[in-house]
């Protein structure tokens, strides 16, 4: 509602008919339960991957944050976990994985070779970053990251996801880093 007088007059009535009324901003009740229910799309390539496979166990357990829906369906995943070393030949398909996820989508980048190719960013095969073919949201770095790194950054997603605005259609990258810090 663009006219707040509109807006209070009505719950005003509304109450005192008995009704009970609970009024919040759309987006942040929709983002409350997105943010519940990110579902990731595992990409695992190696070492990372294993890491990421504990998170989903007893010990860690992010079922207690709404991760546990892990697809191996682009179309059925809210953000991708890159957890890996990803080499020239497999960018492409990555890149195609991520074109096939519906809006909005979201990239994670797990490990020190997801970021800069890490130990092996020296060879001449490895992409030295998956930032150059992906917009990555979060990096979670670590060679491996542990399982508290991964849930953390996880939460970070979490975070930005409750500070999206739909008003003129999704547009995540309306707001830099910077000033999703400065929000957060
Ligand atoms: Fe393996 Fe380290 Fe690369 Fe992760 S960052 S995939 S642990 S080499």
């Amino acid at each position: 509602f663009k006219n707040n007088d509109y807006l209070e007059n009505m719950v005003e009535e509304l109450r005192s008919n008995g009704t009970n009324v609970v009024v919040g901003v759309l987006d942040d009740v929709v983002n409350w339960g997105r943010s519940n229910s990110l579902w990731p799309l595992t990409f695992a390539t190696s070492c990372c991957g294993i890491e990421f496979m504990a998170i989903g166990a007893a010990r860690h357990d992010f079922a207690r944050f709404g991760f546990e829906v892990a697809r191996p369906s682009p179309r059925q995943a809210d953000f991708i976990m890159v957890a890996g070393t990803i080499t020239d030949k497999m960018a492409p398909v990555l890149k195609r994985l991520y074109d096939q996820m519906a809006d909005p989508k979201y990239v994670i980048a797990c490990g020190a070779c997801t970021i800069t190719g890490g130990p092996f960013k020296n060879s001449y095969h490895v992409v030295k970053g998956i930032d150059k073919i992906l917009p990555v949201d979060v990096f979670i770095p670590g060679c491996p990251p542990r399982p508290e790194a991964m849930i953390y950054g996880l939460m970070q997603l979490q975070r930005k996801v409750k500070l999206e605005r739909f008003i003129g259609g999704v547009n995540k990258k309306e707001l830099t880093i910077k000033e999703y810090e400065e929000k957060l």
